[in-house]
C-alpha cells in the first residue's frame, strides 16, 4: 500500500516538475521574441570586414619584378608569372600575370613574401560567378579596385563583434561614430606623455613652495 502510495507521490512530483520546466523553457521562448533579432539582413546590410580580412587578391603591374618569390611560397604554385629574358638588357620583361581564384586558398603567403609589395589582399569576398573560368584573374582583372562594404550606398555596413565599443554586442543599436573599445597607441602614448608633463609640474611645483619655506625661516 505505501510503496504504492509512494509511487503516486513520485508521479505526481514529477509530473509539477515536468510541468515547470516546460513553463520555464517556453517563458525563455517567448521572452527571446521581443528581442532585436542579430540576423544581418545580407545583401542590405553587411558586415565590415576585418582589418586583416584575406579577400581578393589585388595586383600591381609596375610593381612586379617577375621574382616568382610568391609562386614559390604558394600552397599550390598557383600564380602564372610569364616572363621573357630581355638578352640586350639582361632583365626580365613582365608579360602576364594571373591568379586563379577558383583555385587559391586565400593563405595569403604570396602578399606576405612579395618583396616589392605589389600584392595586397582587399576585403572583397563577392567572387560568385557562373564560369568557374572566369575565376582566373589576369594582370588588369587583379589590378581593379576592390569592391567596399563601406562606400556602397545600397548597404548598411556593420561592424563586427571585434569592433564594437566596450561592452556592447549588437551593431544595429550603436552609433557609427562611436570609437571601438580601447586605445590605439597614440593615445595612450599622448596620454602617458601628459601624464609625465604633469607630474614633473607637480613636483618642480612642490620644489619651488619648500624653496619659498626656507628662504621665509631664514
Ligand atoms: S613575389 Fe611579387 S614581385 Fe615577385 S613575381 Fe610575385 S608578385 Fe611579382
Ligand atoms: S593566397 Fe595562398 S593559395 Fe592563393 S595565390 Fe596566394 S599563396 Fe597561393
Amino acid at each position: 500500500m505505501f510503496g504504492f502510495l509512494k509511487q503516486v507521490g513520485d508521479y505526481t512530483r514529477d509530473a509539477v516538475d515536468a510541468a515547470r520546466n516546460l513553463t520555464q523553457g517556453l517563458a525563455v521562448t517567448f521572452d527571446h521574441m521581443k528581442r532585436r533579432p542579430v540576423t544581418v539582413q545580407y545583401p542590405y546590410e553587411k558586415l565590415i570586414p576585418s582589418e586583416r580580412y584575406r579577400g581578393r587578391i589585388h595586383y600591381e603591374f609596375d610593381k612586379c619584378i617577375a621574382c616568382e618569390v610568391c609562386v614559390r611560397v604558394c600552397p599550390i604554385n598557383l600564380p602564372v608569372v610569364d616572363w621573357v629574358m630581355n638578352k640586350a638588357t639582361k632583365k626580365k620583361e613582365l608579360r602576364n600575370y594571373s591568379i586563379d581564384f577558383g583555385v587559391c586558398i586565400f593563405c595569403g603567403n604570396c602578399v606576405e613574401y612579395c618583396p616589392t609589395n605589389c600584392l595586397s589582399m582587399t576585403e572583397e569576398y563577392e567572387l560568385a560567378a557562373f564560369d568557374r573560368h572566369s575565376l582566373n584573374y589576369d594582370n588588369v582583372a587583379l589590378g581593379r579596385l576592390p569592391t567596399s562594404v563601406t562606400t556602397d550606398p545600397s548597404v548598411l555596413p556593420l561592424r563586427e563583434f571585434a569592433y564594437l565599443p566596450a561592452g556592447e554586442i549588437d551593431p544595429h543599436v550603436v552609433d557609427p561614430d562611436r570609437p571601438r573599445a580601447g586605445k590605439r597607441p597614440d593615445q595612450l602614448l599622448a596620454a602617458m606623455k601628459s601624464a609625465a608633463a604633469v607630474s614633473t609640474l607637480d613636483a618642480g611645483e612642490s620644489t619651488t613652495v619648500s624653496t619659498d619655506r626656507k628662504e621665509s625661516a631664514e
